[in-house]
């Protein structure tokens, strides 16, 4: 079934996919929670008439753009719009995709994959198959599918897609004995989480972490925007002087407690416990699992905020945990080519005793930053 499927784009649609998906790309990290979205139009004698993607989130989606860049509107008969998702079918932000795209003289319709959004899925397609256009769908589908992995994940789940980043040595440490851990890797792999923070909506630490390395969790290495800070504080008692509580992007912090009393305790609770003029970020209170926070809870209320992506570099206790509850969606793990042989584990207390229980990680990926070794892989 999937070969027919392939068989059914040529080498030409595949490349002129291959570009919208390039250009949906652009859009990483300014388009959340909405999907990154390219679109190329090509005439019928095989040129590239107009391309756009979907630049920032409220602005104009993919096929929009790409029409604005059509000079001469007669190129478009019997032309193809090649576009890497099902063209939107709702009156949101911007009137409907489909509709736009039904009234134009072309004939072809190739789309990656279908909208993952169960209340819209089809729709679009219905519609310009109504209008007598020939709709292809599933051309590059595994990769739109993987370039939007944290979308589809937030639509079919309505929580974040998480993604852990960790840093170890060889023998498994993130920390030395004494509590040192700058720097486990080198430059490159540090200026990579960099990228990575502004490409994923927030970045989350636990309290200890927030504690002992006072991290600002800010992009600085790379350009990019700054994103959401999310920090798990149980008992909603971190010192307000903390860089994610008064640096200039305190705006940018959500702090997550179980402590009822605490929050209650004031009309405003950050105003006791983080009177700080500066701080002007967001606290969210979940119930308790375990006597902890209730991790699972958090998430499901960061994606209410329309956070649809989450980037955790924790420290021993919310790195085991997430993992124990099966709320980590993909590993980044550097592997530094260095060895400590004593000092904070990577990952403990998942309850594991023997090797046929262990975590399999699939669609595995190594890669070379530097001089350290990244492991990708999915739980
Ligand atoms: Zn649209």
């Amino acid at each position: 079934m999937k070969e027919n499927i392939t068989q059914k784009f040529s080498a030409e649609d595949k490349k002129w996919m291959r570009t919208a998906l390039n250009l949906a790309q652009k859009g990483e990290g300014y388009v959340s929670p909405n999907p990154m979205v390219g679109c190329v139009i090509v005439s019928s004698n095989g040129k590239r008439i107009a391309q756009g993607y979907h630049e920032k989130f409220g602005k104009e989606h993919a096929e929009v753009q790409a029409l604005k860049t059509v000079k001469n509107k007669d190129d478009l008969i019997d032309a193809t719009v090649y576009v890497t998702l099902e063209p939107c079918s709702h009156f949101g932000k911007t009137p409907p995709c489909a509709l736009k795209l039904k009234d134009l003289p072309v004939s072809r319709v190739v789309i990656a994959m279908q909208d993952p959004n169960p209340k819209v899925s089809g729709k679009g397609i219905a519609i310009l198959k109504e209008a007598g256009k020939l709709v292809e769908v599933g051309c590059m589908e595994e990769e739109a599918r993987k370039l939007n992995e944290a979308f589809i994940h937030y639509m079919r789940f309505q929580k974040p897609f998480v993604i852990m980043k960790m840093a170890q040595t060889l023998d498994g440490y993130i920390a030395a004995p004494d509590g040192s851990s700058q720097w486990i890797t080198g430059k490159q792999a540090r200026a990579k989480v960099h990228e990575w923070r502004s490409k994923f909506d927030a970045v989350m630490v636990g309290r200890n972490t927030a504690l002992t390395d006072n991290p600002r969790l800010t992009v600085r290495h790379v350009d990019g925007r700054q994103p959401k800070r999310i920090v798990i504080d149980g008992p909603l008692s971190l010192p307000k002087e903390l860089h994610l509580f008064s640096d200039q992007y305190s705006s940018n912090t959500i702090v997550i407690t179980h402590n009822r009393g605490k929050y209650q305790a004031g009309a405003d609770p950050m105003l006791t416990l983080l009177s700080n003029d500066s701080f002007t970020g967001q606290t969210l209170l979940v119930g308790k699992k375990e006597n902890h926070t209730n991790l699972d809870e958090a998430l499901h209320e960061l994606g209410k905020l329309g956070i649809a992506s989450i980037l955790v570099e924790p420290g021993l206790d919310l790195g085991g945990a997430l993992i124990r509850q099966n709320l980590v969606d993909k590993l980044h793990l550097f592997i530094a080519p260095k060895i400590l042989g004593g000092g904070t584990k990577s990952i403990l207390g998942l309850g594991i005793n023997r090797i046929d229980e262990a975590i399999k990680l699939h669609d595995s990926h190594y890669e070379m930053i530097g001089d350290d070794l990244l492991f990708t892989g999915y739980f």
